[in-house]
């Protein structure tokens, strides 16, 4: 598998589930980026940005301690905290507002729901000159103030939304109903591997950065072609999807590890590839937690960056054949292995990406001492001070 089909699918998943007013501006958003795609000055501008602002490549560290710790295979950690922002975000929204400012749009629209997305929207409006206007529910505006503060601080006007339950799929919708009224002028940034087509796609090319240099670091570092596995945190699945696309025709295992929040059978959690079944959600057809009634399920993790309660379409489909392997960890778990890599690596990795390591540890015991295995650190821990010194 690589480029969906021409509707937008991966097998069975993805899709343009939108309305007749929003076709246009997909077309015109899809037809731009296969012009960019194919042209090397885009491709230049983003390889400049990614490496002279964003300091990519990351590096792949070795993680010795750990690996002492798990007791089995070598643990590799690919460092996307060390990107500018602190997380994988960066390669995303520096991609999609290069391509705005390609396509000659006059702003930029975002929603997001803890913050980070709308941050990092804000930063790469900031450093291209595009202002940028971001939807966010009023009740994470209060929950989130720090994040709010960024955003004003790189020059972005914020939306407080205060319709519906004032949270994400609230701050989703409004943000659709500005990009269906101004679809001339502006460039609707979605932060995952999820909504309608091009989307899916387009954000997955620009993360495919993550596995394209682990792919490329990995034979000199560790003295064989190809690591046993890679594993990632799935939110969306966009850091997922892009540490695994370099590796699809490789033999190497891909494990996805959802947010299993309270525990898989507690309602409370994220795990939409363990307990989801095929829906529409924000504009695309793929796994999503429902109910009986197929109305959408409030999800729940510690980590609010895995706290959605879809996936993209394009994993759904490699879980259906069999090509990714998803598992998961509870808040617990993933706060235990957050403190465990700190205090072995002193390196805080963000609660999201903490799921991963949990995994990683699991892990690494079961492949054994020859094996090696790489987990992406999608980002930093600082923002989840507060909560890892509120959980005992
Ligand atoms: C947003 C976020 C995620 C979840 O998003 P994906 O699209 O699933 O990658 C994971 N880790 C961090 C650090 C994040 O900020």
């Amino acid at each position: 598998m690589s480029d969906p089909d021409a509707a937008g699918y991966f097998d069975a998943y993805g899709g343009r589930w939108v309305g007749e007013t929003l076709v246009p501006a997909l077309q015109r958003v899809e037809a731009a980026f296969r012009s960019a795609r194919a042209d090397p000055a885009f491709g230049a501008e983003l390889a400049e940005l990614n490496q002279h602002y964003g300091g990519r490549p990351t590096p792949l560290t070795l993680a010795r301690r750990l690996t002492g710790h798990a007791g089995g295979a070598r643990i590799w950690l690919k460092r996307e905290d060390l990107v500018h922002g602190g997380a994988h975000k960066f390669n995303n929204v520096m991609g999609q507002a290069l391509l705005a400012k390609r396509m000659g749009a006059k702003r930029i629209i975002a929603e997001t729901g803890a913050g980070q997305h709308g941050v990092a929207a804000a930063m790469a409006g900031a450093v291209l000159g595009l202002p940028v206007e971001v939807y966010m529910g009023a009740k994470d505006v209060a929950r989130q103030a720090p994040n709010a503060q960024r955003m004003r601080l790189f020059g972005a006007t914020l939306h407080p939304v205060e319709q519906g339950s004032a949270t994400l799929k609230d701050a989703v919708n409004a943000a659709l109903r500005d990009w269906a009224a101004h679809p001339d002028d502006t460039y609707y940034l979605i932060g995952s591997v999820v909504g309608p087509h091009p989307f899916p796609w387009m954000v997955r090319t620009f993360q495919s950065v993550i596995g394209a240099e682990t792919r490329a670091q990995f034979p000199d570092r560790a003295g064989r072609p190809f690591p046993d596995a890679v594993v990632a945190c799935v939110g969306g699945g966009s850091n997922a999807i892009g540490s695994f696309s370099a590796f699809l025709d490789d033999p190497v295992a891909l494990v996805g590890v959802e947010a299993a929040g309270h525990g898989l059978d507690s309602g409370h959690h994220a795990a939409t590839a363990a307990r989801g079944s095929p829906g529409i959600l924000h504009g695309a057809r793929s796994l999503l937690l429902q109910d009986g009634d197929g109305q959408v399920v409030e999800a729940h993790s510690i980590s609010a960056g895995l706290d959605y309660p879809g996936i993209g379409p394009e994993l759904a489909a490699l879980r259906d054949r069999g090509r990714l392997r998803f598992a998961s960890a509870t808040d617990r778990e993933a706060v235990a292995a957050c403190r465990t890599l700190a205090r072995a690596e002193g390196i805080l990795a963000a609660l999201e990406s903490s799921h991963a390591v949990a995994e990683a540890i699991r892990l690494a015991p079961l492949l054994g001492k020859d094996a090696d295995l790489v987990v992406t650190l999608s980002g930093r821990g600082d923002k989840d001070l507060a909560t890892l010194e509120a959980t005992p």
